[in-house]
């Protein structure tokens, strides 16, 4: 039986973890991307982002001072037993928001829409998100955190069928020329694609895509991983860079997540993971013990599982009597 203190205290250390040390796999992609930046600008920015993480790591301080928005992605074995049941996990998933808010500590970035009250932890009415999904045969939780930065590095168009690929191509360009120029959500970015769904999965497609997946990941179907590639070379070829700057270095990679859609749409959401790409994920096992990562693995092949294990019997079969 798992605990709620253990899941309090692996929650609590996820959000430390995802403050100040930036995942490897994007630390790789924006090494990547300097050494193939010429722009000058560009190269100053990613040197210096290189040596801020450095210094974030080596202090045990936020990577940035924009905490975003701390969330919570919660995938669950379906054989896990733990203590208090989903209300327990979910108080002990706010508690632990509040005690790394204090002790990192963390810009208390969460306030009411209105009133602007701010509790000071992070916490507050539907914050932070949780978003959950589950495993069949494991017996363990994990809980992944993402601050999520860029406030303004998202948006959304319902395309139609017909538009095809190239309408997909335009609406990536349109974005990321919109975001680069306003500086609205420090490039480069790990940019994610929800395609499909309803307006509302489409969106939390598009940002599980950038969230959850490591750089390099490709999606299992050979015609979208094609696509991801395409797209990542297009966003590096529009001449902005890093924040903006003239230079070849907006994406560190492209992710799509598609969802089965309404046979009259094609909606598609991007959103852009920042230069701050936080995130670490903590598995807790049925005995307590814990290990953490950075890479999610969020997307299983459970998850993208296509249609039901029943077939229609025939005709005759279901008449009854
Ligand atoms: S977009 Fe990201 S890197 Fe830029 S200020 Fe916000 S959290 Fe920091």
């Amino acid at each position: 039986m798992i605990t709620n203190s253990q899941i309090e205290r692996a929650a609590y250390d996820v959000m430390c973890k995802a403050a100040i040390d930036i995942p490897e796999d994007y630390l790789d992609g924006i090494k990547e991307r300097a050494a193939a930046e010429t722009g000058p600008l560009c190269c100053f920015v990613l040197q210096s982002m290189i040596d801020n993480y450095e210094a974030a790591t080596t202090d045990r301080r936020p990577m940035c001072a924009d905490t975003g928005l701390p969330r919570y992605y919660v995938k669950v074995g379906n054989d896990a037993r733990f203590d208090g049941g989903f209300v327990g996990l979910e108080r002990a998933l706010r508690s632990a928001t509040a005690r790394a808010t204090q002790d990192v500590p963390l810009r208390p970035n969460r306030v009411h829409p209105l009133w602007r009250t701010d509790h000071d932890n992070n916490v507050g009415i539907n914050a932070p998100e949780i978003e959950w999904s589950f495993e069949p045969d494991v017996d363990w939780i994990e809980i992944t955190t993402v601050h999520k930065g860029g406030l303004f590095g998202t948006d959304y168009r319902m395309l139609f069928p017909a538009d095809g690929i190239d309408g997909i191509k335009r609406f990536f360009l349109d974005t990321l020329i919109a975001f680069g120029k306003r500086g609205l959500a420090c490039q480069p970015a790990i940019v994610g694609i929800g395609l499909g769904g309803s307006k509302d999965i489409c969106m939390v497609l598009g940002k599980q895509a950038a969230c959850l997946r490591a750089v390099g990941d490709r999606n299992p179907d050979p015609e979208i991983a094609k696509l991801e590639m395409e797209l990542k070379e297009l966003g590096n070829s529009i001449g902005m860079g890093a924040m903006g700057f003239v230079g070849s270095s907006m994406v560190v990679d492209c992710h799509i997540e598609v969802g089965f859609t309404h046979t009259g749409g094609m909606p598609m959401s991007v959103h852009c993971f920042c230069l701050s790409s936080r995130r670490a994920t903590a598995r807790i096992h049925a005995d307590g013990s814990t290990e953490l990562r950075s890479d999610p693995q969020w997307f299983t092949p459970y998850m993208r599982r296509e249609t039901v294990e029943w077939q229609p019997q025939a005709a005759s079969s279901n008449k009854s009597g």
